[in-house]
């Protein structure tokens, strides 16, 4: 497969793309404002358009999607497009990112229609935690989700969890002896200032170090994983061989062999979870472009990428929440629960 490559040498491998900017829960650390403003649904792409996109990127390079939002399972009949995405042989990966709520409806169904792969996103297993947390009840729904996707053969399952000091970093061994009976993967994520992020403190990050003194101390020994891959997490081995990860995107960036780019529901396209600007795709489909110059246009834009916010923000001397809620207010493509996780 034909890749580009931007600045850097980094190639387009990898597209996230948010299916709906919609959510049912309501994360202190993603949406932790009263009122948003949604993008119109005339906007929102249709499935066909999501899949001659994809066809474009893969023309580019991308072998892995990841559908995410929003809460992708809010988005009506996701499996019709999980089955014309699985259908494309060129992509090698195709996963999802869900916070769990609706999946004991929906896990059979999306595996049916081909999805590879599934990660929940679970950052307590205490109900009143949860609910300070999100904003709603559902701890008991997202269980029974992950049971239904172990019981629909999603192996193995990956549970991402946010840490943060003085919220869950109490529930690290909880966490991964519950993922345990599933074989799941645990993966610690720092808690990033991105978009959303409105009340994000350097001191609440619990960094990758800690995380390991608090697993040693209570596992042992740990042993990271030697892996050469573009993947996010660190991996690292308990005394017993249990495996779990560590998303370390705020005190160690990976910015320097990210390959991913990201898709909003409106077909706005962005290379970076920290660029302010992107490029509308929509526009360029529904005003007619050809396939040749959408991919033409993909391949160029890539070209010229210089982006490494991760790392930029691990510059900056005062660090705090990186957009006010009135910017992510006149512009919620900034919000991360637009441009996906
Ligand atoms: N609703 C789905 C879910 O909850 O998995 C998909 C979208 S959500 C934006 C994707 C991931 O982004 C979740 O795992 C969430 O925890 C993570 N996320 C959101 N805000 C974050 C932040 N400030 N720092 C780290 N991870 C964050």
């Amino acid at each position: 497969m034909p890749t580009v490559a931007d600045t850097a040498g980094r190639p387009l491998r990898s597209l996230r793309i948010s299916v709906t900017d919609r959510c049912n829960l309501r994360c202190a650390y993603c949406m932790p404002e009263e009122h948003y403003v949604w993008l119109p649904r005339r906007d929102i792409l249709g499935f066909e358009e999501i899949a001659t996109l994809v066809d474009c990127f893969i023309a580019c390079g991308v072998d892995r999607v990841r559908l995410t939002g929003g809460e992708p399972l809010l988005r009506h009949d996701l499996p019709t497009l999980v089955r014309l995405l699985a259908d494309k042989p060129a992509l090698r990966d195709l996963a999802l990112t869900t916070n769990g709520i609706l999946l004991a409806e929906h896990a059979a169904a999306l595996r049916a229609a081909g999805l590879h792969r599934l990660t929940v996103s679970l950052d307590t297993l205490r109900p009143d935690r949860f609910r300070a947390l999100t904003r709603r009840d559902g701890l008991a729904q997202v269980c029974d989700g992950i049971r239904a996707a172990d019981a629909a053969g999603f192996r193995p399952l990956k549970i991402d969890t946010v840490a943060m000091r003085g919220v869950n970093d109490d529930e690290l061994a909880d966490l991964i002896e519950f993922a345990r009976p599933f074989g799941a993967e645990v993966r610690f994520i720092e808690y990033m200032d991105v978009g959303g992020a409105t009340a994000w403190s350097p001191d609440k990050v619990l960094s990758r170090d800690a995380i390991l003194a608090d697993l040693t101390a209570r596992y042992g020994a740990i042993e990271a994983l030697r892996e050469e891959t573009s993947a996010p997490a660190d991996r690292y081995r308990l005394p017993d061989g249990t495996v779990f990860g560590i998303i370390a995107s705020t005190t160690v960036p990976f910015c320097s062999t990210c390959d991913r780019a990201r898709l909003t529901a409106d077909g706005m396209w962005y290379l970076c979870l920290y660029a302010r600007l992107g490029t509308d795709l929509r526009a360029a489909l529904r005003g007619g472009a050809s396939r040749e110059t959408l991919v033409d246009l993909i391949a160029a834009r890539w070209g010229r990428r210089d982006d490494r916010g991760a790392e930029e923000r691990l510059q900056e001397r005062d660090r705090r929440a990186l957009v006010p809620a009135a910017a992510l207010r006149d512009d919620p493509h900034l919000e991360m629960h637009t441009r996906g996780g």
